[in-house]
This record gives structure tokens, C-alpha cells and sequence, in this order.
């Protein structure tokens, strides 16, 4: 067993005696000392402060030690950035947000969060060598490999632009990049479900998408196209045009834009999927029968899922979410209908907790798990056995 992986154990946040990871891991207990002097000149791990004594000498703890770096989690919408500092437990140090268009191009955004990681870092009092990683969501489909957009709908002037070759220029950390619904998932799950290891997150607002977690592990598929709900078909959709030039896709029929229509269709006043909210909130119940139906038309959608990959919890987030139980009631019903008992026996079908943080907390979590992967950290082992090594030659 490699450092890094006996690190990974110290992840859990529990403290560890030197004894419990010698029989954990089958190591000789020096082997495991020598490891974790190693771990904690790397900063990545520190005494445990809460150890009792057993009568005799304290056993000495050790833990995860969350302030050793910084990461950066940042969430660019379509109309919005935001950004957030945090430790490597994922807790916010600080937080920034602006109005700026993704249309205004890469150079503009992210030139901003350039000027905000900068600004993040001092006015929390650490310096910029602290910066361990940044991870970045994107509003379009992203090749999570090279971090590059391909070919987004709403993103002109970012296809294929590297995106971490631009930050990395600046701040030379590694920069991990996704698709906003993506991160939306690893960042509810961070925030409130860290024991589900099987969750879906559906964001329902301009568009609908997925994150899907799977095994404890973000799948995105072969080319990073997984979790496309929205142009799935559904029945109801059959003859409606779908904005990508098909006809029967989900979201031409339930995602905000065709729920204003459906409303305006009935005499009421909504021109966005944030109107068709607002109405739903007032009472409206027009409004209020458009989102149940959409939450059907979803369900259909949850149901072929639900029996595919049998999540525990389905989240829905995003702009719609604000309809809440019109649109979960909606859900529930076509699933509960269509998938198998064994699967919706458990399964819990809520809305997200985290809201409008979910994005950054998500990026922060992508930057985590990179920063603290047993590969990473072995090379910094090896990086620091090294130099040692160096050292020693100089000497003699
Ligand atoms: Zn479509």
C-alpha cells in the first residue's frame, strides 16, 4: 500500500492512531510512522487534538488536516459567475459573485476569475502559494479531460478554448472543469448527502440535465455527454419541435421556456421559467397544473432512469425547483407508476438543499478530490523523498 492510499483513509475525518492504520492496512507499525511524518511535513495531515487519555501516555491521533491548502470552486452561468474559497473539507473561507455574461466571451470571464481568485486569497489572509487547485463549472458540455467546451449552444467564442491553460498561465495549480449540472451533483452530495452513493441530480430551468452519481463516482460517460435528459423523448412531445431540430425531446415540452408558453397559452402572464414560479408561489393555479404536468413529463424520463441505475435519491435543482412540491408531486406520480417496486421502495425524490451554492461547493468538491487523490499525493511523496535525497547527496 502507497502513501496516498494510506492517506485516503485519513480522509474519513475520524482521527487514527498509528496502531489503528498499521492494522488496517497490514503495514508494519514504522512503516506507517515513517508514511505519516511524511503526510504531515506535506502539511496534508496534523495531530488530533481531541485525544484522551487511557490512563497511560495518550495514544498520539492523527487527521486530515483541512486548512493545509486552499482550493477555488467557481460556477459560471449564463447571465452570473460565482466563485468561493474554501479549505479542503470544503468549508467557504470566502465568497464573490458578479453579473457577467458567458456570451461576453473566455478573455472577459475569465479574466474575472483571475482577479477573483487573487482577491479571494488575500482577504483570507493566506498567500497564493496555498492554492492547491481550482475547479470550474460551465453552462455547456464540457471534454472533462482537456477541460475545454465542445461546442456549446450559449457559450460563443469558448469552443475548444482551454480554459485551464488560461488560468494555469496565471496560477500554475492543477484547474479541473465540468458541466455545471455536474458539479451541481457533486455538490449536493458534499453539502448534505456525503453517505449516498447513488444519487441523481436533475436541474430543471432553461435547459434539463443530469448529474448522475454512481458507486460513489461522477459518471460522464465515454465522451462526457452523460445525464442528457433533455432531449430524451417523451409521449407527451411527439409533435412539439425541440430547439435542437428534433421533435419529441423532454425539454420542449417541460423545461422553463415551454412552461411559460403553456401558461401564456392560458391567459396568464409568464415569459421565463422564473415567472412560472413566481405564479405558482402566488397561487396561480394555472400555473400550478403546467409545472404538475411538467413534473409527469420528467417523471417519465426519472422512471426509465430510475429502473437503469437505481439511485437512492433524486434531486431536482435549478431554476424550476422553486415550484417545489407542484413539481415533485408530478414526479413522484409517473415514477411511482412506472418503475419497479424494488427500486422506489427506498428511492427519495427531493428537492436540492444547497440551492444556489450547490454549483461552487461542487467545483470546490472537483478540486478536492483531485488535490487529495492517492495518486496526487503520492507523487508529492515522492516528490519530497526526493528532494531529500537531493539534499543528503549535497551533503556528503
Ligand atoms: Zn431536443
Amino acid at each position: 500500500m502507497r502513501t496516498g492510499e494510506l492517506f485516503d483513509l485519513l480522509r474519513d475525518g475520524r482521527p487514527w492512531t498509528r496502531a489503528q492504520l498499521a492494522e488496517v492496512t497490514g503495514l508494519a507499525r514504522s512503516t506507517v510512522t515513517t508514511r505519516i511524518d511524511t503526510l504531515i511535513r506535506l502539511g496534508l495531515v496534523a495531530p488530533y487534538g481531541g485525544a484522551r487519555s487511557t490512563g497511560g501516555r495518550p495514544p498520539a491521533l492523527f487527521a486530515l488536516n483541512p486548512s493545509a491548502k486552499l482550493v477555488v470552486g467557481v460556477d459560471i452561468g449564463a447571465t452570473h459567475a460565482r466563485a468561493a474559497l474554501t479549505d479542503l473539507d470544503g468549508k467557504i473561507l470566502g465568497e464573490a459573485d458578479a453579473q457577467i455574461e458567458v456570451a461576453a466571451g473566455p478573455e472577459q470571464v475569465l479574466g474575472w476569475v483571475v482577479d477573483t481568485v487573487r482577491d479571494l486569497v488575500a482577504a483570507s489572509n493566506r498567500q497564493i502559494t496555498d492554492l492547491a487547485a481550482i475547479g470550474i463549472g460551465l453552462p455547456g458540455p464540457v471534454e472533462h479531460s482537456t477541460g475545454r467546451p465542445i461546442n456549446p449552444p450559449i457559450m460563443p467564442g469558448w469552443d475548444r478554448y482551454d480554459v485551464p491553460g488560461h488560468l494555469r498561465a496565471v496560477y500554475p495549480v492543477p484547474v479541473l472543469v465540468d458541466n455545471d449540472v455536474n458539479i451541481m451533483a457533486l455538490g449536493e452530495r458534499r453539502a448534505h448527502l456525503r453517505d449516498v452513493d447513488d444519487l441523481v441530480l436533475i436541474k430543471v430551468a432553461t435547459g434539463i440535465g443530469a448529474g448522475i452519481v454512481s458507486g460513489g463516482v461522477l459518471q460522464r460517460g465515454a465522451r462526457g455527454t452523460a445525464g442528457d435528459l433533455g432531449h430524451v423523448r417523451v409521449r407527451r412531445a411527439d409533435d412539439v419541435l425541440c430547439r435542437c431540430g428534433n421533435t419529441g425531446c423532454l425539454e420542449a415540452v417541460a423545461a422553463g421556456p415551454a412552461l411559460a408558453a403553456a401558461v401564456r397559452e392560458q391567459g396568464e402572464d409568464a415569459k421565463t421559467g422564473g415567472d412560472v414560479v413566481d405564479l405558482v408561489r402566488g397561487g396561480s393555479l394555472v400555473a400550478m397544473a403546467v409545472v404538475r404536468q411538467a413534473g409527469r413529463d420528467i417523471g417519465e424520463v426519472v422512471a426509465s432512469m430510475t429502473n437503469l441505475i437505481n439511485p437512492s435519491v433524486v434531486v431536482i435543482g435549478g431554476q424550476l425547483a422553486g415550484a417545489g412540491e407542484h413539481l415533485l408531486a408530478g414526479i413522484r406520480e409517473s415514477v411511482y407508476q412506472r418503475s419497479l417496486p424494488l427500486a422506489t421502495e427506498h428511492l427519495r425524490i427531493v428537492t436540492s438543499r444547497a440551492g444556489g451554492e450547490a454549483a461552487v461547493l461542487g467545483a470546490s468538491a472537483l478540486a478536492i478530490e483531485h488535490v487529495l487523490s492517492p495518486d496526487v499525493v503520492e507523487a508529492a511523496c515522492e516528490a519530497l523523498a526526493a528532494a531529500d535525497a537531493a539534499a543528503e547527496a549535497a551533503r556528503s
